[in-house]
């Protein structure tokens, strides 16, 4: 059998390793912050008959530039966003890819503030682009000051906000963005805010949008993964100045969202008031698990996401096999002594707390 080092790979991947959230079998899966909860029933039926209508008219492709979608995605966001300032592709994973095929590449940086989603530093990688990750400050915070430095200091082409941040859960003020912001536009660089968790947010209405107009080098990105509950459909989606869009037109494979991908998204944003139903129970959820771990002795980090990482815990990996021995998966990101929770459903949330106290007290 070839190995992978028989191969003529490039040498910039040589070494490397892909993305590897385990996927085990368990009954309580809460490691990779997806929305627990199945879509309704009503909503999951309207969308198959949306699918069926386009198996009939999958000889042909679909509308390259699914304006029909651009045009709903707009409209959920608001914020007098057109359709002409969103993209989409299969989830914002591919939307990052695309900004850095457009705005990174060989000879070209890209900056965040670590711990953060470790996608970032694996596109960087895939595309050849230079990634360097600066630690966040005390209790993964991050300030005007620390932010506009690091942009300063080593002028980036791309810089990566995570608001609220992976694995932290860290929110992030509106006015470390526009500092950053205010930084990377003096010397042309590209801000990409990463807003996947935003509707998990104790204020939602403090959201990147909101600085978008006059800012023609911000980029907010957002995914149906998470709220949505739409994670197996991939779809992301990203707003920005039309002529942001027109860059990633370059580099977009054409005809990248399928025509069930377009009729599934469009259906979920036509039940977006039943989909979403279920992100104020995560919310509650959330603040149980922050206030539970307290009365534990552990020591949560704050959040404004779906998710919590807490410290406190002595040898955290061995806590992370007691869990999932009990069949309860949660996510070990690295970082010794904290783990990471997603906030599930109040039954799967129960499971996780029950076990964890019993992990602690024995
Ligand atoms: N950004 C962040 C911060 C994430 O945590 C994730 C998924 N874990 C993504 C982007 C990508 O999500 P998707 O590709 O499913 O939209």
């Amino acid at each position: 059998m070839t190995e992978l080092s028989d191969l003529p790979l490039r040498d910039d991947l040589k070494g490397r390793k892909p993305y590897g959230a385990p996927q085990l079998q368990v009954s309580v899966a809460l490691n990779v912050n997806e929305n627990t909860h199945r879509i309704p029933e009503p909503a999951a039926l309207d969308i198959v008959g949306r699918l069926a209508a386009a198996v009939l008219e999958v000889n042909r492709y679909p509308d390259r530039e699914f304006v029909e979608l651009r045009t709903a995605l707009a409209k959920y966001l608001g914020h007098n966003i057109s359709k002409e300032q969103v993209w989409a592709a299969n989830g914002s994973n591919e939307v990052l890819q695309h900004i850095f095929q457009a705005f990174g590449g060989p000879g070209r940086s890209s900056l965040s503030f670590t711990p953060t989603y470790s996608m970032y530093s694996l596109i960087a990688e895939g595309t050849g682009t230079k990634y360097l990750g600066i630690p966040r400050g005390d209790r993964y915070e991050l300030t005007e000051d620390l932010v506009s430095g690091a942009i300063l200091q080593h002028r980036p082409d791309i810089v990566l906000l995570c608001s609220p941040n992976n694995p932290t859960g860290t929110p992030l003020d509106l006015g470390v963005i526009e500092a950053a912001y205010e930084a990377v536009a003096s010397y042309g660089g590209i801000l990409v805010v990463d807003e996947a968790y935003a509707e998990f947010a104790h204020e939602t209405s403090e959201t990147a949008l909101l600085l978008l107009s006059d800012r023609p080098n911000l980029l907010v990105s957002r995914t149906m993964s998470k709220a949505f509950a739409f994670a197996g459909a991939r779809v992301g989606y990203l707003a920005a100045d039309p002529a942001v869009i027109d860059a990633l037109r370059l580099v977009r494979l054409p005809y990248h969202l399928s025509a069930f991908t377009q009729a599934a998204a469009l259906g979920a944003l036509a039940h977006a008031t039943e989909l979403l139903a279920n992100v104020d129970d995560i919310r509650f959820q959330r603040d149980r698990i922050v206030l539970e771990l307290q009365d534990m002795g552990l020591d949560p980090f704050r959040t404004d996401s779906n998710f919590v990482l807490f410290g406190g815990l002595e040898d955290s990996h061995r806590v992370w096999q007691e869990l999932l021995d009990q069949d309860v998966l949660i996510r070990d990101m690295g970082i010794p002594g904290t783990l990471r929770v997603t906030a599930g459903t109040a039954s799967e949330t129960t499971s996780f707390l029950n076990a964890l106290r019993a992990i602690l007290g024995g």
